[in-house]
């Protein structure tokens, strides 16, 4: 067998050593942690869909009629109705010809990426992309190469000495970003790549993950936030990855686009092709909480609104924030001892933000990831900002009280 023990031991000596915290009943932000009731700041839950009522009977209709498992996966007996009908929703919602969907965000990623592209193409990805990604650069064998966060200046001059080869068959290029940045909050420079990639005739996919149900007025994401949905801006952002287990609350992922694009990956994509088809009924519950997103855009606006109230607040405090006009609100501490330390020192007052640290964020960027929730009130961001206010600024620990660690970048902690 592989010696895992000291490579646990280098883990717990680096700080990165990783645990799960038992939860109990509903998905909620006052969820019950490890027996322990904590007003929580990090799920993904933005919009409060996850535990919703219509959205939980939705489930148990779609099972007590559908039954439980797909049984097979969808290119042998699994495609079911209610995935259809999702589709179809899903791609109406975000203005496409068709949609297509995958278990998870993941794994719609590594399909897409690995039937698109191949060894002899180049990937061109962000730096701070989410980790499945690069994975599905990884898998398609394709040249990857990854910009500086959100430089379009670089991006174009990689594009222009593209080609590395000499030969002038330079093969596919596929531009990769994150609508909204899942460890920052910001946004990608979309219309820019947009432009770019129409100048440089390279393809575009955005992984709007955290955009989905949370950005724009009706909540189709990134791209409505710029004013590019609709059918007419398919070309301009040909293949758009969304989530469902994020804003949507329920689970899966989805991938839209064109008509050819969606019949390409159904023959292609092996993470599709390869795998059991979700639950119909969990197709069902999604419908449901998709239309609730739609129809209820008070849930965005009163997200909006506590977005507003934590950045105006935290402003006051002297608070280090970054440029996000998302529900993740990042503080950045810096070494992994002062983002663990400000995490405990959260939880001791009965606050749960979890700490993010590297390989999740680059070395030197660990951090609180705080993220807001349309199910949270005014009190729940107050109580945050006066626990915030009172947060330590030493960064030395018990774990590794002898090291001074390095000042951090932004200095998390004002005054
Ligand atoms: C969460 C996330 C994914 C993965 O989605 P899952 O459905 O959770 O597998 C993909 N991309 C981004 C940017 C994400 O934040």
């Amino acid at each position: 067998m592989i010696e895992l023990a000291p490579k646990l031991d280098r883990l717990r000596d680096a700080g990165l050593y990783r645990q799960r915290r038992l939860l109990a009943g509903p998905q909620a932000v006052r969820p019950c942690i490890d027996g322990r009731q904590l007003l929580a700041f990090c799920s993904n839950d933005y919009l409060g869909l996850a535990a919703h009522p219509a959205v939980i009977e939705a489930l148990r209709e779609g099972a007590a009629r559908d039954g439980v498992g797909s049984g097979a996966s969808h290119l042998i007996s699994g495609h079911h109705e209610a995935h259809e009908a999702l589709e179809d929703a899903l791609a109406d919602f975000v203005g496409r010809e068709r949609a297509l969907l995958f278990s998870t965000g993941y794994m719609a990623n590594l399909g897409v990426i690995q039937a698109l592209c191949s060894r002899g193409d180049q990937i061109l990805a962000d730096r701070l992309n989410h980790a499945s990604l690069l994975d599905g650069a990884q898998l398609s064998q394709a040249r990857l190469r990854r910009y500086p966060h959100a430089d379009t200046d670089r991006l174009q001059r990689m594009l222009i000495s593209g080609s590395g080869s000499g030969d002038g068959n330079r093969g596919n290029r596929l531009i990769v970003t994150d609508g909204v940045f899942s460890m920052d909050g910001d946004l990608a420079p979309i219309p820019e790549l947009a432009a770019l990639a129409n100048r440089t005739r390279a393809t575009l996919m955005i992984d709007d993950a955290h955009g989905i149900g949370v950005l724009g007025a009706k909540g189709r994401g990134s791209l409505e936030h710029f004013g590019l949905d609709g059918l007419e801006t398919q070309t301009a952002v040909p293949i758009l990855i969304g989530t469902l287990g994020k804003a949507i609350g329920t689970f899966g992922a989805f991938v839209a686009g064109s008509s050819e694009l969606i019949d390409y990956l159904i023959q292609r994509a092996r993470s599709y092709i390869y795998t059991t088809a979700l639950p119909p009924a969990l197709a069902t519950a999604t419908l449901k909480a998709l239309e609730i997103a739609q129809q209820e855009p008070e849930r965005r606006q009163h997200l909006q609104h506590l977005i507003s109230r934590f950045r105006t607040g935290a402003k006051s405090l002297g608070l280090a924030l970054t440029d996000s006009p998302t529900p993740i609100q990042p503080l950045i501490a810096g070494d992994v001892d002062t983002a663990l330390h400000w995490s405990q020192f959260l939880e001791d007052n009965g606050i749960l933000v979890t700490a993010i640290r590297p390989p999740t964020v680059p070395q030197g960027s660990a951090r609180l990831r705080i993220t807001l929730s349309a199910a949270h009130q005014d009190t729940d961001v107050d109580r945050l900002l006066e626990t915030l206010e009172r947060l330590p600024r030493s960064t030395s620990t018990h774990r590794r009280s002898h090291s001074a660690a390095p000042r951090a970048r932004g200095a998390g902690v004002g005054g």
